[in-house]
């Protein structure tokens, strides 16, 4: 006897909707692009419970003649697609086919669609996925779909459904990361008759960005573009001194489409790498446009998901515009020293625009109660560090000729600050334009270090190292034996020469120069413990990043060490030739700045 069935349609909708509607954001971003695919350019939102008993979707699109509303309730009926080569070229947002029959079969749906030059309207009503009526009525041109008392079929989803905060913290989300995606387009949200948000369209882009990322982001902001043969696009990125603990501020737009893809996400940390701590998570948003056939996003059925044909170019082509955009974001805010140095000191910069860009920096509030205690003890004798004396004359009132000057202070914006001195021995204090720099000096020599390392590295200099006369014997473990003696060709190129020594002994024969004072057992070991963390191969060029920060890390000069002037002004020298001056290599910032204006209204000069 047969035991396999046809399943009725019924069935089989619902079954999709298990998929497709997994709550009522999921209808609400279902709806909403229907809407957008239909060219409407406004859409209103009306949400009741948070979706639990109305959800309501208003455009004034192309609408629906009546054969055509009653076809878009049949499983896989699509105006979007209708050859099989139109699936490798999907231009809409839909292209299923089955967003309305699921979300009819698990509610009570009620569709009023017209189009523009019909006299009236068709209104259809389904319940549990059975049409119940279809008629004639007036409504304006344009579809209205109202979704009410979703699952009230399936009890098992229903009781899955979160509080009604929880579910219209989702549909603002889903609204947010669409609107995003469509500035021209002006989107209302309402929940149980007020108003949660209206985003009128928007004139620029940035508008839109700004709105939806806060507005106190967009001094921040950075913009960028990037085009090449597999991909183009523009985006914005936040400087990473502004950061998150979620991927909630990353936007990623393939064809207008919001999506959670990995290969841009991950091009957009590469971009960021060296400026985000671990945890940290940039803010960005990124619109890339590839040909339509050139990305798959039948990969499941939210379409949330997508494939592209070449994701290596694709990323790398966001990891180079990102990465070039940050450095603009993250550079040094203070003025050149001829403009400022010759201002007023009590300047109260009163309601100015000039000072936005400062906004960007986060400012500490200072914390009292720690005694002032190794201030300004920059004259006391240091331990000998390989830090050479800087190439130029480090008084910030040196001359230039006018016209040079922006080049100059380009090159030498740390160099040019008047330092004041150190305090607790850590941080070099000093004076900017604008106000008071406190610079991390580990932080910023490992930065340095780090930098100098990679040049080697990539034969772009080369970085002396030096023998030791009497080698350094290590001795490990089995397991971190094998992964030393992996890494040693690596790291003899970085000129940190080691030999095996016969069973699980290391000889250590030669360093990089800047590292000859320092302890070279501790650092062999905290090599091979960060090789074994990773996992990750000595060829992939992380992993030897990872190498580099522990190199760096080791080499560069401590907390509680005092600096001479010399050496301090080479350390601001040295940091002036960085490509990334402002992190050290594991993404700690390497100055903060409080500004004249912070300083004024904490005393109270400035209300
Ligand atoms: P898909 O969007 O994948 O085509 P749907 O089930 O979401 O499938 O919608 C089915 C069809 O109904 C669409 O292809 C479209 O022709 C029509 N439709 C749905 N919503 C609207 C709308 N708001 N305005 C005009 N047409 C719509
Ligand atoms: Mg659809």
């Amino acid at each position: 006897m047969a035991r396999i069935r046809i399943l009725p349609e019924i069935l089989s909708n619902k079954i999709a909707a298990g998929e497709v509607v997994e709550r009522p954001a999921a209808v609400v971003k279902e709806l909403v692009e229907n809407s957008l695919d239909a060219g409407s350019r406004r859409v209103s939102i009306e949400i009741g419970q948070g979706g639990r008993s109305l959800i309501r979707v208003s455009d004034d699109g192309s609408g629906m003649g009546r054969d055509d509303a009653l076809l878009a309730l049949e499983r896989y009926a699509t105006s979007k697609i209708f050859k099989d080569q139109d699936l490798f070229a999907i231009q809409s947002l839909g292209f299923r086919g089955e967003a309305l029959p699921s979300i009819a079969s698990v509610s009570r749906f009620t569709l009023v669609s017209r189009e523009a030059d019909a006299d009236t309207a068709t209104e259809i009503t389904v319940e549990g996925g059975r049409i119940q009526k279809v008629v004639e009525t007036g409504a304006p041109p344009g579809t209205m779909v109202s979704v009410r008392q979703l699952f009230f079929n399936t009890p098992a989803r229903r009781k899955f459904l979160k509080t009604v905060a929880t579910e219209m913290g989702h549909i603002a989300d889903a609204v947010a990361n669409i609107a995003m995606g469509w500035p021209g387009v002006q989107f209302k949200l309402t929940h149980n008759g007020k108003r949660v948000k209206s985003w009128p369209p928007a004139a620029a882009p940035l508008d839109r960005v700004a709105d939806i990322l806060g507005r106190e982001l967009q001094p921040a902001l950075q913009a960028f573009q990037f085009e090449d043969g597999h991909a183009r696009g523009h985006g914005w990125v936040a400087s990473a001194r502004v950061t998150r603990t979620t991927s909630r501020g990353i936007f990623v737009y393939v064809n207008g489409r919001f999506v959670r893809d990995r290969v841009v996400q991950h091009a957009l940390f590469e971009g960021f790498r060296g400026r985000l701590m671990k945890g940290q998570f940039p803010v960005g948003v990124l619109f890339v446009a590839v040909p339509f056939d050139q990305v798959d996003v039948n990969v499941h059925p939210t379409k949330h998901e997508i494939r592209f044909a070449h994701p290596k170019e694709v990323h790398d082509v966001i990891v180079k515009a990102v990465a070039h955009a940050l450095q603009n974001a993250d550079a040094p805010r203070w003025q050149p020293p001829a403009t400022a140095f010759s201002a007023p000191r009590q300047l109260p910069p009163a309601a100015d625009g000039t000072q936005a860009a400062e906004k960007t920096v986060a400012e500490p509030r200072p914390t009292f109660g720690h005694p002032p205690a190794a201030a300004a003890s920059a004259a006391a004798p240091a331990a000998p560090l390989d830090l050479p004396a800087p190439a130029a004359s480090s008084s910030p009132s040196a001359a230039a000729p006018p016209a040079r000057q922006a080049d100059l202070w380009r090159a030498r914006r740390f160099g040019s600050l008047r330092v004041i001195g150190q305090l607790h021995a850590t941080y070099i204090v000093c004076e900017s334009p604008e106000g008071l720099i406190l610079i991390d000096q580990h932080a910023a020599h490992e930065r340095i270090f780090f930098e100098a390392l990679k040049a080697r590295r990539a034969g772009r200099s080369s970085q002396p190292s030096q023998r030791l006369l009497v080698p350094e014997t290590v001795e490990l473990g089995f397991r971190e034996a094998q992964l030393l003696e992996g890494l040693l060709p690596r790291l003899a190129a970085l000129g940190l020469e080691i030999e095996p020594f016969g069973g699980n002994t290391f000889a250590v024969k030669a360093v990089p120069a800047m590292l000859a004072d320092g302890e070279i057992r501790p650092l062999v070991t905290a090599l091979v413990e960060k090789m074994a963390e990773t996992g990750l191969a000595p060829d992939v060029p992380a992993a030897l990043d990872d190498c580099l920060m522990v190199i760096a890390c080791h080499g560069a000069i401590r907390a509680h060490q005092t600096l001479s002037p010399a050496q301090i002004q080479s350390l601001l020298a040295q940091l002036d030739a960085c490509d990334n001056p402002s992190h050290c290599p594991h993404g700690r910032p390497t100055w903060i700045q409080w500004s004249v204006r912070f300083l004024e209204k904490s005393f109270k000069r400035l209300a």
